[in-house]
């Protein structure tokens, strides 16, 4: 049996223009509206983090624009193989992290006169909206995780969110609504995008390549979004635990353990190795403050089935309270270093060797 270390990272976004599961009735519903013309002009598609919320809006967004559309593109028309190869010139999609950046700033909504000045390099939302339709359909401009615009940006867009242009859908999505001005919220038409069932959320992670011997821990491990899961599987999460539980049980010593979660394969993003490194730790860490508070929860009386890190929370619960507390400060504080600029095995080192299980026994 190869050992959990060598197996292969499952990638994110190949599939992506598959079709969305667990999100038909919102879909259909909106489709339904382009077919009446009853569309609203803008809409934010609001849920929980990883869900797919999306990878659906910009499926709506291509049966708006499918030759037999609205409804369910065909992925097979003249307008489909065009959205296919990001040449159909009626979608916009303003994404942040495609274009490398953190924040959408004001830049991605600006005016076509300011857009040319602004250094930005992609089309701008205003300069997109100045051109007339290509295909004599629906203008659609998709704006991905919306709570990254600041707020000039927001305040440009709301300019464009007062004159609606006609034809021209504007779709935000995001999982943090609170962070938009209530100017922008109030003039939109919300759309509640929950997680899918378990089931389809299983069902997206063997598409996405994760082992199935991994998909229901992390399943369970990242509450039933499946994007938050598979974003866990590129971390190697599965064995990370492993390896922590090990460790809490006294069977692997903590230099071990740190020197294993280091070798652990896994996407760590990062500019330089040791900033790859410190995002290696702080997975570890932030899975040992998860378990921490799981095994006080559960010492607490809540139900191991309704805690994400249930099934391996007895090495921990083994530990005192005063124990278990001060092993949870340790691991608070050393968490908070990360950002000190420390090497990866320096923290690691620190949370395992300041809350050991053998500093335990000791203090008995
Ligand atoms: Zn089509």
């Amino acid at each position: 049996m190869p050992s959990k270390s060598t197996k292969k990272t499952p990638k994110v976004g190949n599939l992506e223009w598959a079709q969305p599961m667990g999100h038909d009735g919102w879909m259909e519903g909106l489709w339904r509206a382009a077919k009446a013309d009853r569309l609203p002009h803008a809409l934010m598609v609001q849920g929980p983090a990883g869900i797919g919320k999306f990878m659906a809006a910009k499926w709506v967004a291509a049966g708006l624009l499918c030759d037999s559309g609205p409804g369910a593109p065909c992925m097979q028309c003249g307008a489909c193989r065009r959205l296919r190869a990001k040449t159909h010139p009626d979608l916009l999609v303003v994404d942040a992290k495609a274009s490398g950046m953190d924040a959408l700033t004001v830049a991605f909504f600006a005016e076509r006169k300011e857009a040319r000045t602004s250094g930005f390099q992609g089309m701008s939302v205003g300069e997109f909206l100045s051109l007339r339709s290509a295909e004599g359909g629906y203008r659609v401009v998709l704006v991905r995780e919306a709570e990254r615009m600041n707020l000039n940006a927001q305040n440009a867009f709301l300019k464009t969110l007062e004159e609606p242009a006609p034809g021209t859908v504007l779709i935000m999505e995001t999982c943090m609504p609170a962070r938009l001005l209530e100017t922008i919220q109030s003039r939109v038409i919300m759309v509640r995008a929950g997680a899918p069932d378990a089931n389809i959320a299983k069902t997206i992670l063997h598409a996405h390549g994760v082992e199935s011997d991994d998909i229901d821990g992390l399943t369970r491990m990242a509450m039933g979004s499946p994007g938050r899961a598979l974003e866990l599987a590129q971390r190697s999460m599965p064995a990370m635990r492993d390896l922590l539980v090990r460790w809490a049980a006294g069977e692997l010593e903590s230099v071990a353990t740190r020197a294993a979660v280091m070798e652990l394969s896994g996407k760590f993003p990062g500019k330089t190795p040791a900033a790859e490194a410190r995002e290696r730790a702080k997975s570890f860490l932030d899975l040992g403050l998860e378990v921490w508070r799981d095994a006080g929860r559960l010492d607490a009386g809540i139900a191991r089935e309704l805690l994400p890190h249930g099934e391996c929370l007895d090495p921990f619960v083994a530990y005192s309270d005063t124990d278990r507390t001060r092993a949870l400060q340790v691991w608070m504080q050393v968490r908070q270093d990360v950002n000190l600029n420390l090497g990866a095995e320096t923290l690691l080192d620190r949370a395992l060797l300041g809350s050991a299980p053998e500093t335990k026994r000791v203090q008995r």
